[in-house]
């Protein structure tokens, strides 16, 4: 395998090389280590912030299969501005607002069927770690306390870090242009950016040696990644929206001191629209996961993201999540019509790989995964019927789609209000027949049961089952 990634500090395509396989450890031996900003806890998680946690879901997927230990890291940033404005304008604690909207984020990224990372670190864990940073940082000269009435207030030294801006390439008028959304008359340049505030007795806050206060945003990455995955790690990915200025504040916290190497790699998912235009309330296109899934299955949801490339820009449509879910009814349909045919070898079948491998391309993938069907439905051997079969659901396996029975795909309504269509009821009716067929009771009973609970009884006579609407 030869695992090529796009790599943004070095803009270019390259071959992904582990720190350790390149400290001499063989592929069998080396551990990846990657770690992907999480979001901010305050509001539902629109499709925008749905993207990476599905395209880096993707990539651990795969890097799984190429590496025996990989660790995610994703955090969750539970101190910030736009946390405590939320708390202001609903009148809800801070604690209230942060612990509703993280669990509902977790059951929106379940339902898109992305596996959770395997730390989950959320910032106000880690304040002890963003002071002591904040302190070296002050200590090796990278960073000072404002003077006068701004005491309380720590910025980081920007001119003090000669290469600072190497990963968004941006030069020094950029720079200053981006960094003025900030704007503090303490500042001894004006591209400095903050990593300790002074906080009101309203707002959280820590005690430190520069008084009570909380962190900088950027901070807590730098604090995080390093807890869990060491000073040096692999892959370091977000929206490409982070690039500037968090991430290149990152790069600058992390490595202004000694000769850490921070992120071998930084991935970037590119941006998304909704319906041809920047997303925004008032335009009627901001989509959170939340309402998408109260009509439609978070798998047409997952793959209407992955159906484009993850560096191109990326127009979500409720057209294109329909489209989507056709497609899976076709993949689900060619399974349930060999249903019964054992799948022989679900690994992920080598095109798929090939093209994954090349830098996730999951357009190529799903390609491929359309021919399979094709083959599969064309099939007349047995056997050509449990190969294709089996590698169907390994290509699935690998993108998060095809995880459940087709008779679950097929009995998906929107939750509370619809009851099944007639189709679905037969598909229905025919795996719980199979299931009678090979004396599997408790299947045939979970789905007469299910079907019960949708208001639909059913009757077996002898010229087969009926069903009514009761
Ligand atoms: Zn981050």
């Amino acid at each position: 395998m030869t695992l090529r990634i796009h790599d943004t500090l070095r803009r270019k395509k390259v071959t992904f090389e582990s720190r350790d396989e390149e400290a001499g450890k063989s592929r069998q031996d080396s551990h990846v280590r990657m770690y992907v900003c999480g979001p901010t806890v305050y509001d539902y998680a629109h499709i925008g912030n749905a993207r990476p946690v599905v395209v880096f879901d993707v990539f651990t997927r795969l890097l799984r299969r190429l590496y025996p230990k990989v660790t995610y890291v994703r955090n969750i940033t539970d101190v910030d501005d736009k946390i405590n404005k939320a708390a202001k304008e609903t009148g809800q604690s801070i604690g209230d607002i942060t612990a509703r909207t993280t669990k509902i984020f977790h059951a929106d990224m379940a339902a898109l069927g992305a596996l959770e990372p395997d730390h989950e670190p959320c910032a106000t864990e880690h304040i002890d770690g963003m002071i002591a940073l904040t302190e070296k940082l002050i200590e090796s000269g990278h960073a000072y306390e404002a003077p006068g009435e701004a005491k309380g207030h720590v910025l980081f030294d920007v001119p003090s870090m000669p290469d600072y801006g190497r990963l968004s390439k941006l030069n020094r008028d950029e720079l200053i242009a981006g960094a003025r959304v900030d704007p503090a008359p303490y500042k001894k340049d004006p591209a400095d950016f903050i990593l300790w505030k002074p906080s009101t007795d309203d707002l959280p806050g820590w005690d430190s040696p520069w008084g009570r206060g909380r962190p900088g945003w950027h901070l807590e990455c730098s604090v995080m990644s390093e807890k869990f995955l060491g000073a040096e790690f692999d892959i370091h990915g977000g929206g490409q929206d982070l690039i500037f200025p968090h991430h290149e504040n990152e790069i600058a916290q992390s490595t202004c001191i000694g000769d850490s190497g921070f992120a071998k790699y930084w991935m970037h998912n590119g941006y998304l629209m909704a319906e041809g235009e920047k997303m925004s309330k008032s335009l009627g296109n901001f989509y959170t996961v939340h309402d998408l899934l109260d009509e439609f299955p978070g798998e047409a949801i997952r793959l209407a993201l992955l159906k484009t490339h993850y560096r191109q820009p990326l127009d979500f449509t409720k057209k294109g999540i329909r489209e989507a879910k056709q497609e899976l009814s076709r993949f689900y349909t060619a399974i349930r019509i060999v249903g019964d045919i054992e799948a022989t070898n679900m690994e992920p079948p080598e095109e798929v790989m090939i093209v994954l491998e090349d830098d996730l391309n999951t357009p190529a993938a799903l390609a491929h995964m359309h021919d399979i069907t094709s083959d599969l439905n064309n099939a007349s051997s047995g056997d050509d019927k449990s190969r294709l079969k089996g590698k169907l659901l390994g290509a699935g396996q690998i993108l998060g789609i095809l995880q459940q029975p087709p008779w679950k795909w097929f009995s998906w309504h929107p939750p509370g209000t619809e009851t099944l269509d007639d189709r679905s009821i037969e598909i229905l009716i025919a795996e719980r027949n199979k299931a009678r067929q090979r004396k599997e009771f408790t299947e045939s009973d979970r789905i007469r049961d299910q079907l019960a609970a949708e208001g639909i009884q059913l009757e077996d006579g002898p010229g087969g089952t009926t069903w009514k609407r009761g």
